[in-house]
């Protein structure tokens, strides 16, 4: 008997396989959407003058689409603002890095994302 069956819950193999609404595993979907984000991706880049790329290319790969579109003027205002706190942070723990974060004297901070509703 494996694990799964025994707790009445399926084995974590088994949620991989599953399909999805589209007709697809978790894995395949996923598997999808980064290459499409890979591809999108691309677009952006040929794009983007020269000296833009190594910056692009030091960030990580989630954070990259926002921040090619933010160079290129393609981003709403709010956009832009969440792309240069996410720049700010490190772009790591970003939501409560961004929600909390103390600078006061920054211009942006009033107008961070992830902040708390008072
Ligand atoms: S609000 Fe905070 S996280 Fe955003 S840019 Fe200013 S100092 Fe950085």
């Amino acid at each position: 008997m494996t694990q799964g069956i025994d707790s009445g819950k399926p084995a974590p193999s088994a949620t991989a396989t599953k399909p999805t609404m589209g007709g697809l595993t978790h894995s395949e979907a996923r598997a999808r959407g980064q290459e499409a984000a890979r591809s999108r991706n691309a677009a952006l880049k040929s794009k983007l003058p020269k000296r833009s790329m190594d910056l692009v290319d030091g960030v990580p790969t989630l954070y990259q689409g926002r921040l090619m579109k933010a160079l290129l003027g393609e981003l709403s205002a709010k956009a832009a603002i969440r792309a240069h706190c996410e720049q700010c942070v490190g772009w790591e723990d970003t939501k409560p890095r961004v929600g909390g974060c103390t600078t006061y004297a920054c211009a942006l901070h009033a107008y961070r994302p992830y902040q708390e509703k008072p």
